[in-house]
């Protein structure tokens, strides 16, 4: 079977390969079968693995987007009469603090401006007066912007308020290196449309089994969504509590062999080749940087819109669009922004194709290239 091959430049679901798409296609099978129990034991080990946590870790799987991971670790990881503090500058962690309001959780909500890092005297500050704080939270790679958060500094500060540290790690995880010893995280999170380069339906949170063990008596605020009753199910059965995602779990299986083929350290590389790409092709053609490059993750990079009258992401986008590359908006409230991401199974040579056509779409839309600013 042959099957286009589309280069998607959105925050995910990625470019994924052809054998990773076929693995879906397989016999029809009861996710009840120990054959399949024994895939997804495989799966919680290497999801573990990934991040280089050893025995004290552990993998519990669900069926949803990457944001029921962040729904599960807020509602199911705070203990009575504590607090959670959401170290914010930007989006996802905006989120972060609507799960906490939609929950009623107390929590602060302490806010930095999108472009710049969060002020760590502030987070120790705030963890200093408000002792009922038991988990800190925050997002690795601000996927909106692009920014890199300092989460092995933020997760000290944590665990010496003896708070725990959560870490959205959705955007980076399985793409830029996270050791969960070095980096001072408790609990981490991913998808499998994301870094791994699998299919949507499967999130996955790694963390501490003895703080899940711990959060068996903590309010329970969730049926569906709560962390240690899914844990618990997985420790007695090796399955999910309801039904997987099953066809997504045999493209993950694939999508993992592929990973640790690859490796870390050459996967890094190539995420990194294809975003100095994408960097050297907005430069050519003028466009500005909204984070400053030496905070940027590595993995997404946000372009300012030009002061051009003909200007209309929409008819760019449809023009890349119609040619096989799939371009995305921005996040961020107060500029008109879009980006071009480097996850997926991706690389170099795809983003030279992709600027061939993305200047034809600026040039058939009327823009000017270079691209024009006011300032
Ligand atoms: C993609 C992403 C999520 C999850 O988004 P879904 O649309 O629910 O998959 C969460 N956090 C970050 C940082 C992300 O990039």
């Amino acid at each position: 079977m042959k099957i286009k091959r589309n280069i998607l430049l959105n925050p995910g679901p990625s470019t994924t390969t052809d054998s990773v798409k076929m693995a879906q296609v397989v016999p029809d099978i009861c996710p009840r079968e120990k054959e399949f129990a024994g895939m997804m034991k495989g799966l919680r080990e290497d999801f573990v693995k990934i991040v280089h946590g050893k025995e004290d870790y552990t993998a519990v799987l669900f069926c949803g987007s990457g944001t029921i991971n962040m729904d599960i670790c807020l509602n199911s990881l705070l203990p009575a009469n504590k607090k959670i503090l959401v170290v914010n500058n930007g989006a996802y962690s905006t989120r972060a603090a609507e799960i906490c309001e939609y929950y009623g959780l107390p929590f602060i909500d302490l806010k930095f401006p999108i472009d710049e890092l969060p002020d760590l005297g502030v987070v120790e500050k705030t963890l200093k007066e408000n002792p009922d704080i038991a988990l800190v939270y925050t997002t690795h790679n601000e996927t909106g912007t692009g920014i890199l958060n300092p989460i092995k500094e933020i997760g000290a500060l944590a665990h010496e308020h003896n708070a725990i540290f959560v870490v959205d790690t959705t955007s980076s995880y399985a793409m830029r290196p996270i050791n969960v010893y070095e980096d001072n995280i408790d609990f981490c999170m991913a998808s499998a449309q994301k870094g791994i380069m699998a299919m949507t339906g499967l999130s996955f949170i790694v963390g501490k089994k003895s703080i899940i063990e711990e959060s068996k008596n903590y309010p329970k605020r969730s049926y569906y969504c709560n962390l240690y009753l899914q844990y618990e199910f997985f420790e007695k059965t090796g399955e999910m509590h309801f039904t997987p995602p099953v066809q997504t779990i045999y493209a993950t299986r694939q999508a993992l062999d592929e990973y640790f083929k690859e490796g870390e350290a050459k996967k890094w590389a190539r995420h990194t080749r294809v975003f100095e790409a994408i960097h050297k092709g907005l430069a050519e053609l003028g466009f500005k940087n909204v984070i400053k490059r030496e905070w940027q993750t590595g993995l997404v990079v946000s372009a300012i819109y030009p002061d051009d009258p003909n200007w209309d992401f929409e008819k760019v986008h449809d023009y890349c669009y119609e040619r096989g590359f799939t371009i995305y908006p921005g996040k961020i409230s107060t500029t008109n922004t879009f980006r071009l991401c480097a996850l997926g199974a991706i690389d170099e040579k795809d983003i030279q194709d992709f600027f061939k056509v993305f200047k034809k779409a600026l040039e058939h839309t009327g823009v000017t290239v270079p691209v024009i600013y006011k300032d």
